[in-house]
This record gives structure tokens, C-alpha cells and sequence, in this order.
């Protein structure tokens, strides 16, 4: 096991530089009344994913736009200036959601809440096809969980696969999944994709965190001019955050790293004019046809060839029926 790149994780604070496995056994413990109790809330420096800002909100009631506004600060995720959010704290650097009796959001509370202190970490080794999920620990001198058992003997050792159940961390993991692939196709693609532009850049903090104003963007008239969506996927992500954020995660492969999945308006055009130019081909052909059988050189009295007729007669009838197959289309 080699050093991880911890490059892109949420905590300023001591990790344990040890890749682990859900297999890993942990000896943990934290609850009400521990010493440390909320400790870690008063020091906390928590990056939010886009799957933890949808939940967030609804918790809270307020869009995505005021939830950023007022509950979170922007941090630059790395060199090419993308952007990422975390929890905003006091000056004493103590959590918003805190109040005295603990968590004020706890149901709904981020993923990075709910691993601490461990923490998620996607890995994609360069000659690997997909990429892995590893985890990693902290250690802070204010974190006394994993004393526990010296006050509490009846802490259990358990697998880190059991402490994500016991913290229901799965479903954020579900829905965030995309996004941590994204960050590490970025990640590997380096240069080869460009630094993105600064438009893309906010397309790509719109369609993750700020998912109210994505909606706006996309049943916007301006989206519908420049991309043909299907009328299936407007249903879908008219009332739905998790479907807007998945759709989201498609745009993004398109407009990141041209993996195209929706069509451009311009190539509905150039789709349609294609098809209508088949369709001029065949009228031009039928009224050659026609032309060529009224032309007295063809009659087959002058010509005395019934054949030739016959033959053009079928090739018209082909070419009427050709039409009329098209213009149903
Ligand atoms: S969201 Fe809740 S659990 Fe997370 S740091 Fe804030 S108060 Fe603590
Ligand atoms: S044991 Fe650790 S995670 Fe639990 S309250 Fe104390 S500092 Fe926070």
C-alpha cells in the first residue's frame, strides 16, 4: 500500500496516511456522552458533495442558491481553478448546524459528517479500467472515539463496510458516486482535455451544487435553441433534484470531455434537411420519369417496346411509394 494522493480531501486535519478496505476493522465508538462530545462540529472543516447540498436544502427549506449563500464557503478543488464547497463555520471555527444539544441536522447531515473519522477516497490506478473506493482515517487529539473502549469495554470491533451502514453513508455514496468519477476523469485526463474555460466551469458548480439555478438553465429557451432533449427527461427533472443531478453528470461528460449524449439542435437540422433532400431526390426522379414516358421518342408504338415501358412503369410505382414511406417519417 503506497502513500494516496490526498491532494483533494476535505480535511486540513491528520490523516492517517493508510489507504484502507471496507474490510478494515475498526474499534469506534461515538455518542452523546462521550468527552469529545460535538467536539469535532467546533472544529470543522467539512466539504459538501452535491448529493449532501440536495438534502441540505430540503432540510432546511431554502433553495440551493441561499443554501450556498449562507451556509457554505467556495474552496478551489485544484489547479484548474474548479470549485467546490464547504461547510461556512463561525470565526471560532465552529459549525452553523451546531446548536447546544448537538446536530441540528442530523438526519440529513453531509457525508463527510458521517464517515468522520474516516473518510472516502476514490482511486483510479492509471492502467485500471474503473476506478476503487478506499477509505482513510483521522486523528485528532480532540476525537476520543477511538478511546472508547478504554470507558465504554463493550465497543465492538467492527468492518468499515459496518460503520458506513451504522451511518447511513450509502445512499450519499449512491448519488455521489458520478460526481467523484467526474472529478477523477478530470483528474487523470490532465492536460489532455485543456484547462476548462471559465464558462465551463460554471456550468460544471451550477449542475453539481447549485441545482435550483440548473434547473432555470435547462427549460431556459436558450438551452432548448442549442440542445434537443428529450421531452422524457424534461418530465423527469421537473420536480426531481436526484434526477436533475444525474442528468447533470451526463451534460457534464458532454460539455467536459465531448462524451455526446444529447444532440445538438444544429445536428436535428442538418438531420432533417438530409432527409428532406432524400426526399427531393426521389420527386426529381419520378418526375424525370414522368417526363421521360410522355416524351413520344419512349411511346412504345414509335419505340415498340413494351418492355421498357413496363419496366419504368414498375420503377415509378417504386419511387411513388418511396415518397410516401418518407413523408410519413
Ligand atoms: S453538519 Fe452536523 S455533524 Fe456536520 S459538522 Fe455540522 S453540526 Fe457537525
Ligand atoms: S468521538 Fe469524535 S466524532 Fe464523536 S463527538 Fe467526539 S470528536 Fe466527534
Amino acid at each position: 500500500m503506497g502513500k494516496p494522493d490526498t491532494s483533494h480531501l476535505p480535511y486540513e486535519s491528520s490523516f492517517v496516511p493508510e489507504i484502507l478496505t471496507e474490510d478494515h476493522r475498526i474499534k469506534f465508538a461515538c455518542h452523546p456522552g462521550v468527552s469529545c462530545f460535538n467536539a469535532c462540529c467546533k472544529q470543522a472543516d467539512v466539504m459538501l458533495a452535491p448529493y449532501d447540498v440536495i438534502r441540505l436544502k430540503h432540510k432546511l427549506g431554502i433553495s440551493s442558491e441561499e443554501f450556498l449563500k449562507n451556509y457554505t464557503v467556495p474552496w478551489e478543488m485544484d489547479s484548474d481553478g474548479i470549485i467546490g464547497v464547504k461547510l461556512r463555520t463561525t470565526e471560532d471555527k465552529a459549525c452553523l448546524l451546531m446548536d447546544d444539544s448537538g446536530c441540528t441536522v442530523y438526519e440529513d447531515r453531509p457525508a463527510a459528517c458521517r464517515y468522520y473519522p474516516f473518510g472516502l477516497m476514490g482511486v483510479k490506478h492509471t492502467e485500471a479500467k474503473t476506478d476503487e473506493q478506499n477509505y482513510f482515517r483521522i486523528e485528532e487529539d480532540h476525537c476520543k472515539g477511538h478511546q472508547e473502549e478504554s470507558f465504554l469495554p463493550e465497543t465492538k470491533e467492527i468492518t468499515l463496510r459496518e460503520y458506513r451502514q451504522s451511518q447511513g453513508v450509502e445512499e450519499f455514496d449512491k448519488h455521489n458516486l458520478d460526481w467523484i468519477r467526474l472529478m477523477l476523469k478530470k483528474k487523470s485526463a490532465g492536460p489532455s482535455v485543456g484547462t476548462p474555460s471559465v464558462e465551463s466551469l460554471q456550468v460544471l458548480f451550477m449542475a453539481t451544487y447549485d441545482i435550483d439555478r440548473f434547473r432555470r438553465f435547462v427549460t431556459s429557451p436558450n438551452f432548448k435553441k442549442v440542445y434537443a432533449l428529450e421531452q422524457e427527461t424534461y418530465d423527469e427533472i421537473e420536480n426531481d433534484d436526484i434526477a436533475l443531478l444525474k442528468f447533470g453528470y451526463r451534460f457534464l461528460k458532454q460539455v467536459l470531455f465531448g462524451e455526446k449524449t444529447i444532440d445538438l439542435i444544429e445536428d436535428e437540422v442538418k438531420k432533417r434537411s438530409e432527409e428532406r433532400k432524400e426526399i427531393w431526390d426521389l420527386r426529381h426522379k419520378l418526375e424525370m420519369e414522368q417526363a421521360q414516358l410522355n416524351d413520344p421518342r419512349y411511346d412504345p408504338e414509335v419505340m415498340g417496346d413494351e418492355v421498357m415501358r413496363d419496366d419504368m412503369l414498375k420503377e415509378m410505382e417504386q419511387a411513388k411509394q418511396a415518397v410516401q414511406d418518407k413523408d410519413k417519417e
